[in-house]
């Protein structure tokens, strides 16, 4: 592919997560290492500190279990972050499963039971609309695992 592939930051090592740890991931590691990773933390550029509470996706609104809803900073951070994208011509994204930011196809549904739905999260939802592809970096783990 032309252009850098956007990954999520946490996968790409960064401790951006909202517990405070990363998720770095040997396919996101080969892609910094050959310069064509572009990797992203909408939820950060949204503004939101890290660490942070737990988010989930109810009804369309980001909320915390305590009621807390940041629907605007992560559409935000989404917004800022898939105009970063177009500019720098990516066509793909490689992000990191079940976040109600960059979760691909499957989310958690709100209740904080651990429980997941079909759906997009904010980040990923964006990025598709802007015509350009994600992967759940999931994915990869299944390939890897075949050998
Ligand atoms: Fe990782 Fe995306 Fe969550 Fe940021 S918003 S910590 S990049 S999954």
């Amino acid at each position: 592919l032309p252009g850098p592939i956007a990954v999520s930051a946490c996968l790409a090592g960064m401790p951006t997560r909202y517990d405070g740890t990363d998720r770095a991931h040997p396919l996101v590691a080969r892609l910094i290492a050959a310069g064509k990773a572009l990797p992203l933390c909408p939820e950060q550029i949204g503004g939101l500190p890290t660490p942070r509470k737990p988010y989930e996706i109810r009804n369309g609104v980001v909320i915390a279990q305590d009621g807390d809803d940041v629907t605007e900073a992560f559409q935000r951070g989404a917004r800022s972050a898939v105009k970063l994208c177009l500019q720098a011509k990516v066509r793909a994204a490689v992000l990191q499963p079940r976040s109600p930011s960059c979760g691909c196809d499957m989310v958690y549904d709100g209740s904080f039971g651990g429980v997941l739905v079909p759906g997009h999260g904010v980040f990923a939802g964006m990025l598709l609309d802007a015509g350009i592809q994600v992967l759940n970096a999931a994915v990869f783990d299944t390939e890897a695992s075949r050998g």
